[in-house]
């Protein structure tokens, strides 16, 4: 049984603290997040998935927000629905955010950084804290004794979330430098990066300085030591540990690791 105390929750503007208010109350949950469970609790009476929708997710509430109905765009995968219907949760739940929205698929992603430059990015802060919070996270990892992708992709089915919105969190939450190094054919489309990780050589769109074979359909390669020269700008005294996996025969996610 979800507890929510919703004049509590009307009190805090912070994506994430209402996020973490939640996830306080329910620390017995089973993951995946029940995230159409907790929107039916705090007021969300219908979640409608919508096929010809030019959006990828909307709001109508009342004035007050004490109701509201979602909707979601039926064409997207089940991870990215969860996603959007918890970041329209966020706009029903933020005291500033207005109670019609619609929003459009880019401006809904993984967000977690402390200051916001518009309202869709305290949505996707609260959808991206809701979906992975750091208590569980947190839970999880105390279970796992050496880190690889293989427990990444076990962590993103559990917690039911794209690849990217599970290694942003990780990364934020994980006190180890790591890097996460996300390709397509070859060509690098983004890396996220621990704070203290050394600093990349590499760029968006140029070509991945290794050679991956793609053979199978999904492979987690194993974990090979290599050197530095091929990621980073400069040279580190610690051995740089290289694990690849590949997915869908098209697109890889590097994971960069230290000692
Ligand atoms: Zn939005």
């Amino acid at each position: 049984m979800i507890q929510i105390d919703l004049m509590e929750l009307a009190d805090i503007g912070n994506p994430k603290l209402i996020a973490e208010e939640i996830i306080k109350g329910n620390k017995d949950l089973i993951l995946p997040i029940p995230i159409e469970e907790i929107a039916k609790v705090v007021g969300i009476k219908e979640i409608n998935f919508l096929s010809n929708i030019e959006f990828e997710g909307a709001l109508l509430a009342n004035a007050g927000k004490t109701q509201g109905i979602i909707a979601c765009n039926a064409k997207a995968n089940d991870e990215r629905k969860r996603f959007t219907i918890a970041h329209e949760l966020g706009h029903f739940l933020i005291p500033t955010h207005s109670h019609n929205i619609t929003c459009i698929s880019s401006s809904i992603s993984y967000e977690n950084r402390k200051t916001f430059i518009n309202k869709e990015q305290e949505a996707n802060c609260f959808a991206s804290n809701i979906l992975v919070p750091q208590y569980f996270l947190k839970e999880e990892l105390k279970k796992i004794k050496y880190f690889d992708l293989e427990d990444v992709c076990n962590l993103r089915k559990k917690f039911f979330v794209s690849y990217e919105a599970f290694i942003r969190a990780l990364v934020n939450c994980c006190n180890e430098p790591m890097a996460f190094i996300f390709a397509e054919n070859q060509i690098i489309k983004f890396f996220v990066c621990s704070e203290d990780f050394p600093y990349l050589s590499i760029r968006p769109k140029n070509k991945l300085p290794i050679k991956l074979e793609f053979t199978q359909n999904h492979e987690i390669q194993e974990t090979i030591e290599r050197d530095c020269d091929f990621w980073l700008s400069h040279r580190i005294s610690s051995p740089l540990y290289e694990q690849n996996m590949i997915i869908n025969k098209k697109y890889s996610i590097t994971m960069l690791t230290l000692d």
